[in-house]
């Protein structure tokens, strides 16, 4: 017997393998097992050309065995099989694939042959646990069985052997345990079940793991009970993936039992979503909606993705780029036969096909959230209470890139009909006159809803979008406006609704009283920017609101976050309802007592900071003072 040296560049080729294409080395069997698969594809191609009945679909299989004792692990297929000179071309120039060639030559429009490989090295990552691969083949059709060995680098032999039927079995000696490395863990069945499930579940053949199980034994005269082991062959793999199932054929229930298992989640999902495309780019996916909240899914920890199978292998766990930030919540997977994947299908080579994918993929989850706003109103508001913030992140960031995409999806409480509205329904029923889309930020419903700036907009029959989320502010100010009214908040100065007249008095009724009012001010010692009388205000004496940019809801977020940022200050303003008793008191007091008055100034203040939610500078000073004007 010969050695034979790898040619050159096979040699570089095969160290570069080795150390470096792939990044877990676990993906040794999945590279096999494909092998395998496309071994037995192209033997029912052939066989079904050559009119030969002989072979049937349903006797193929993959097998693996792990042996402890000699700590090899054989996987084993009866394919095609490979004859002399296929070993020596195939097996013994890396990066020559059979496979491709197998491809080339197939007649145009043989669509049953899905065949995997086509880079040439997959098997060469056996050597990245192997010490020693021995592959023993025979081909179909032919009488002649081989072996082919390697220890690596060094070369290779081949000679004659013998061998029962056709096809492949691949023996690999693996490598001594080392102190990071324990190669010993890939003889384990729970380790090889673990894998062949997570990367090829979908392989269309059966493939089969002995197990190990135990069993009681009946011992005549005796009460021990014994327990014999033994070995029963498993086949792991599921073999057809869901997604590939026609739809009519696919319960609900497998579908929700696919999730939980594969997602770790204990409860159906809120919703699936099934594709299938065919086109210059064709692709199934099977997408879901968690029904709750993932736990620490508004983290900077919990990552996007789907998984990516490349006609059934799995070739990515979590492909970031398939599915976009505001679309997060969605899990799922997707395969595609059209992917142009690289050398050790890691990493896709164009991202072309992956970005008309993610496109489609983005199209279809933002028309099913649409069909089920439109459709199912209350799953869609269930979908709404786990992931409406995510919507809204998805409208603030990119400077806003995605906000056409999304605003339709926003759902508001609505003071007028006490429930949740899109922005749609809010602008369909907008009385006639009405010239903005009010809204009002604050803790929860019912405390915005107890704001005195609500009350006229109220009795106008003005509906009023709630907003109590932190991000709210930042989505109007992104939107700007919808449907060509702009929104309003209840604490603008100007609400746009104010009778002139009404106004003018109001404006007539400040300037005449702008001493007291700007006394009020420089009481209050830098907490207010400006003491107005209010048009706003109904049956409450006092507001605050504030001029400028930074709205309170904006200082309050900002003053949530931890460290030392900018201390972002709104400027406050304090209201007064010329038309209520407080006001009529400020004035009989500051004709009497201007002490009194920035006393009572500052005991309305107060209230007004109760109002809108925000902590009093001294509690125990606004009781005195209370107790004092009473
Ligand atoms: P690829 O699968 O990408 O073509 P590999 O290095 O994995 O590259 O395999 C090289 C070639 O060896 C394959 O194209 C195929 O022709 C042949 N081969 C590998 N494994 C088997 C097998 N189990 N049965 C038959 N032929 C095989």
């Amino acid at each position: 017997m010969r050695k034979k040296q790898f040619k050159a560049e096979s040699k570089k080729l095969l160290d570069m393998m080795i150390n470096s294409i792939y990044t877990h080395k676990e993906i040794f069997l999945r590279e096999l097992i494909s092998n395998s698969s496309d071994a037995i594809d192209k033997l029912c191609y052939t066989a079904m050309n050559a009119g030969d009945t002989s072979i049937s679909r349903a006797d193929r299989y993959i097998k693996v065995r792990a042996d402890k004792e000699n700590r090899t692990l054989t996987i084993s297929d009866n394919g095609i099989g490979m004859n002399g000179e296929e070993l020596e071309n195939n097996l013994g120039v890396i990066a020559r694939s059979g496979s491709l060639q197998f491809k080339n030559d197939m007649e145009p429009g043989a669509e049953d042959v899905d065949i995997i490989g086509q880079f040439g090295v997959g098997f060469y990552s056996a050597f990245m646990v192997a010490d020693e691969v021995t592959v023993i083949t025979k081909k179909y059709g032919g009488d002649e069985a081989f072996m082919w060995q390697s220890v690596g680098a060094d070369g290779y032999s081949i000679e004659p052997t013998a061998k029962e039927g056709v096809g492949t079995d691949i023996i690999i000696k693996l490598k001594a345990d080392t102190e990071d490395e324990k190669y010993g863990e890939y003889l384990e069945t729970y380790t090889l079940r673990s894998l062949i499930k997570k990367y090829s579940d979908y392989i269309r053949y059966p493939i089969k793991l002995d197990v190990e199980k135990s069993r009681k034994v009946d011992v005549p005269d005796s009460d021990e009970p014994k327990y014999e082991t033994y070995t029963e062959e498993e086949t792991v793999n599921s073999m057809v993936p869901l997604w590939q199932r026609k739809k009519e054929d696919v319960t609900e229930e497998e579908l929700n039992e696919f999730y939980k298992e594969k997602f770790y989640d204990m409860k159906d999902p809120a919703d699936v979503i099934r594709i299938d495309v065919d086109g210059s780019i064709s692709y199934k996916a099977l997408l879901y909606i968690p029904s709750a909240t993932p736990i620490g899914y508004y983290t900077k920890e919990y990552k996007r993705g789907l998984e990516l199978y490349s006609s059934g292998v799995m070739i990515m766990e979590r492909c970031e780029d398939l599915i976009p930030e505001h679309f997060r919540f969605v899990k799922g997977v997707v395969d595609s036969q059209d992917l142009s994947l690289n050398i050790s299908r890691e990493l896709l080579q164009h991202n072309r096909q992956l970005r008309t994918i993610a496109a489609n993929i983005e199209k279809k989850v933002k028309q099913e959230l649409k069909r089920l706003l439109d459709n199912d109103r209350e799953k869609y508001e269930k979908f709404w209470e786990s992931f409406g913030l995510q919507l809204k992140y998805g409208i603030v960031s990119e400077y806003g890139a995605n906000r056409d995409a999304l605003k339709d999806l926003l759902l508001y409480y609505s003071s007028r009909e006490k429930k949740l509205q899109t922005l749609k329904e809010y602008f369909d029923y907008m009385p006639e006159g009405q010239e903005y889309i009010y809204y009002a930020c604050g803790d929860s419903v019912a405390r915005v809803d107890s704001l005195p700036q609500t009350e006229q907009l109220k009795d106008k029959g003005y509906a009023i979008l709630y907003m109590t989320d932190e991000v709210d502010e930042f989505v109007v100010n992104m939107l700007g406006e919808f449907e060509g009214k702009k929104f309003k908040s209840i604490n603008d100065k100007d609400l746009g609704i104010e009778d002139e007249d009404e106004k003018k008095d109001t404006e007539l009724k400040e300037e005449e009283n702008k001493v007291m009012l700007d006394y009020l001010r420089d009481s209050l010692n830098g907490k207010v920017s400006a003491v107005r009388l209010s048009h706003k205000l109904k049956s409450h004496p006092v507001c605050l609101s504030a001029d400028g940019e930074i709205s309170l809801e904006m200082e309050k977020y900002f003053s949530t976050i931890p460290g030392d940022g900018p201390d972002i200050k709104a400027q406050r303003v304090l209201e007064i309802n010329p038309t209520h008793k407080a006001f009529y008191m400020l004035l009989d007091t500051w004709q009497l007592d201007k002490d009194k008055c920035a006393r009572l100034g500052e005991l309305l203040y107060d209230q007004a900071l109760l109002i809108a939610n925000l902590p009093l500078d001294d509690p125990a000073r606004y009781t005195d003072l209370l107790w004092e004007m009473m």
